[in-house]
């Protein structure tokens, strides 16, 4: 018999930033959609990915074989390269396991840099689409790019004036991406072109956050003329499942008993993800600045790298561990006895950021941790390390209203800056407004998610879409 289900195939490209809403989003497709959900997870290291995947047992999962490019590529090669070419060879695996699936597939959901599936998945005579699990600003930029002026792209990269997109705020100089410090990839704009040509583009936002630029990738006459397809926000999609490094631990995690004797909303929460890192010098900075700020904090300390802010990226349990404290200036941790924890290397961020006691979240603006952070109604210091991190600082704290961003002088930002950000958040009046800000948005966000919330109907338009498609 014909099964009546679409089923959906999901290809997240290496990187907990892209797998974690992906496994999210198959998660609402089956949950609440009906959908048949495979995805397929690309793996370049095992045992983080092997655990996260291991809590969504609920989906069908199928590892792809592992592929090292790394004998293949040239040393110098970006992060953004290394998935591209990991993303290729994995194709003519998924071709065959595509091929004799029952039901057979009728969507393929990929994020950017999953595109090249795409000429298979029209083979097969499936709908495509894109997930970007970023913001609709980005997302915004990335369809533009196919149209966007010569002539301005060469002004903001030579005199620094800012990038122009129909309906969002112009993307200053100092807030763009690497990819536009030169002339933008020939890759990235063939990408960008079969996003355009997608059936279906879905964006881990809703309207509240973001209001212009979603307004802007959805309207007829805005940027919606550029795609062909429909765009649609279907966030905020959050992670659901405790994230651990290698070892799991069986009891509460000592951070958690420890934030339970503070005060309500008094700790101030510095993580950068899964893998950001900063300069010795820099995190010297850091830990001063959390003492003049006199605050409390509970601190997720990852060993220091110069000048590759982006560390591990593929492979989140290789963060460094205890040894990571001896990095902290001399007497630190004598000094902040009582009033701060440090956490080697990784801590359970959804459960301190849903804690009472937290009140403020350092956070380098990756757009997980910024969903996670508002979806607590905590207010933020952005901190913006590298992609398009700093983007998101600035939408953050001059759009939304719920961050204040810290400058570097000189590559660092010293330890007056960062005390003065963090009592600005937890201290001064207008931190106040923008934790109000933060929980008004909480609500909104759980509404665009809760039946009938544009969220949720975003998803069920995609199935009305497959359902045609089966028809
Ligand atoms: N994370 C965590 N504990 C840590 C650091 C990170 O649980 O100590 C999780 C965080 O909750 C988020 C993800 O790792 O879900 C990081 O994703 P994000 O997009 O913020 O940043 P990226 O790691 O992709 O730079």
């Amino acid at each position: 018999m014909v099964s009546t289900k679409p089923h959906a195939i999901l290809l997240p490209s290496p990187g907990m930033g892209h797998l974690i809403p992906m496994l999210e989003l198959g998660n609402r497709l089956l949950t609440h959609h009906s959908f048949h959900v495979t995805v397929f997870v690309v793996t370049t290291t095992t045992s983080g990915i092997l655990k996260l995947t291991s809590k969504y047992d609920n989906l069908n999962i199928i590892l792809v074989p592992s592929h090292d490019v790394s004998t293949e590529l040239e040393p110098n090669r970006s992060v953004e390269d290394r998935i591209v070419s990991t993303m290729l060879h994995s194709l003519p695996f998924l071709r065959s396991q595509m091929l004799s699936m029952n039901p057979s597939p009728s969507l393929l959901i990929v994020d950017i840099f999953g595109v090249l599936a795409f000429p298979l998945a029209r083979d097969l005579g499936m709908l495509t689409s894109v997930f970007f699990t970023t913001n609709a600003w980005l997302s915004a930029l990335t369809i533009y790019l196919p149209f966007m002026d010569k002539e301005m792209q060469r002004r903001h990269t030579n005199n620094h004036e800012p990038l122009f997109i129909p309906g969002c705020q112009p993307v200053r100089f100092k807030d763009t991406l690497e990819v536009f410090l030169s002339p933008v990839e020939e890759d990235l704009l063939k990408a960008a072109k079969e996003i355009v040509a997608a059936d279906g583009i879905l964006i881990n936002t809703w309207q509240d956050l973001e209001p212009a630029a979603t307004k802007a990738v959805r309207e007829h006459g805005i940027l919606g003329r550029f795609t062909k397809g429909s765009v649609y926000p279907v966030g905020p999609i959050v992670r659901t499942v405790e994230l651990k490094p290698d070892q799991d631990h069986v009891d509460r995690h000592a951070v958690l008993n420890w934030l339970d004797r503070q005060p309500g909303e008094s700790v101030i929460y510095v993580s950068f993800g899964s893998g950001g890192t900063m300069s010795e010098g820099q995190m010297r900075e850091l830990a001063f600045g959390l003492e003049l700020s006199q605050q409390r904090f509970v601190w997720v300390v990852r060993a220091p790298k110069e000048g590759d802010a982006c560390g591990s990226f593929f492979d989140v349990t290789n963060n460094g561990g205890e040894e990571t404290v001896g990095y902290l200036p001399e007497g630190f941790l004598r000094r902040t006895e009582g009033v701060g924890v440090v956490v080697p290397a990784w801590a359970p961020q959804i459960e301190i950021l849903g804690h009472p006691a937290t009140g403020g979240f350092v956070t380098h603006c990756g757009w997980n941790s910024v969903l996670e952070s508002v979806m607590n109604g905590v207010p933020m210091v952005a901190w913006p390390l590298y992609a398009e991190q700093k983007m998101n600082g600035f939408m953050l704290s001059a759009e939304v209203g719920v961050a204040v961003r810290v400058e570097e002088e000189g590559g660092v930002v010293c330890r007056e800056r960062v005390a003065a950000a963090v009592r600005r958040v937890m201290v001064d009046e207008e931190g106040l407004a923008m934790r109000n800000k933060a929980k008004e948005l909480k609500v909104s966000g759980e509404n665009a998610l809760s039946k009938f919330g544009s969220s949720y109907k975003s998803l069920c338009e995609i199935r009305k879409d497959c359902e045609l498609r089966l028809l």
